[in-house]
């Protein structure tokens, strides 16, 4: 797939869904980014709530306990490993990075439990940098639309989609795609049927999902 053709689509998206980044504390995207591995936006942003409104700098995380921290992100998954994960996040703030989350990706990725998804939603939201955080949504739909091949690994989809895209479209790929990936091209039974993007997409059953209305 062509720059034009992944730019169309993305244009399509977003005047749907209309998509605007608005940044905020680089701190808060990566206490975010951690606690939302392999949780849900539901599960995710209250137990993120319950542990900024305590500990909403690297200095007041590290002074915590961890079994404070663990109850305060119950019942996100692998609470118990994200807890330590943030106290050791906290700690290596304050002593390698001045207290300060760093906006280098290859900095970002020194921090524990960190990986290369958490490390661009801190660069997009936190310091506007254009960068693509892939997720599960990212990586399926960069897969069924044709644009990487299938079973691609996301670091892989990453680098194929910055090199695609323009900086101004990098910047929203991630949300507009997520956004997308829950609403219609869902994991299981996408919703073909009323997709704006179909003309472009090369999933091999869209035509079987587009005449199965749910
Ligand atoms: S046609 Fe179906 S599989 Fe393809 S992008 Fe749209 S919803 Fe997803």
């Amino acid at each position: 797939m062509g720059k034009k053709e992944l730019g169309r689509i993305l244009t399509v998206l977003n005047n749907k869904y209309k998509i605007k980044i608005e940044r905020m504390k680089p701190f808060y995207i990566l206490v975010h980014g951690i606690l939302s591995t392999r949780t849900k936006d539901e599960t995710t942003f209250p137990a993120q709530y319950r542990l900024l409104k305590i500990a909403n700098t690297p200095r007041k995380l590290s002074k915590l306990d961890t079994s404070v921290v663990k109850k305060l992100i119950y019942p996100v998954s692998f609470y118990k490993t994200k807890a330590k994960l943030l106290k050791k996040t906290a700690n290596m703030l304050l002593d390698d990075f001045n207290g300060k989350v760093p906006s280098s990706k290859e900095k970002l990725l020194k921090l524990p439990g960190v990986g290369p998804k958490v490390a661009s939603l801190v660069q997009v939201w936190g310091f506007g940098v254009a960068a693509i955080p892939v997720d599960t949504h990212v990586n399926r739909i960069s897969q069924r639309l044709g644009i990487v091949p299938k079973g691609n690994k996301p670091e892989d989809t990453q680098i194929v989609l910055e090199s695609i895209l323009k900086p101004s479209q990098r910047m929203i790929a991630n949300h507009v795609l997520v956004t997308f990936g829950k609403d219609i091209c869902r994991p299981t039974a996408p919703q073909c049927y009323r997709c704006q993007i179909y003309q472009y997409c090369k999933f091999e059953r869209k035509g079987y999902y587009k005449n199965r209305v749910l």
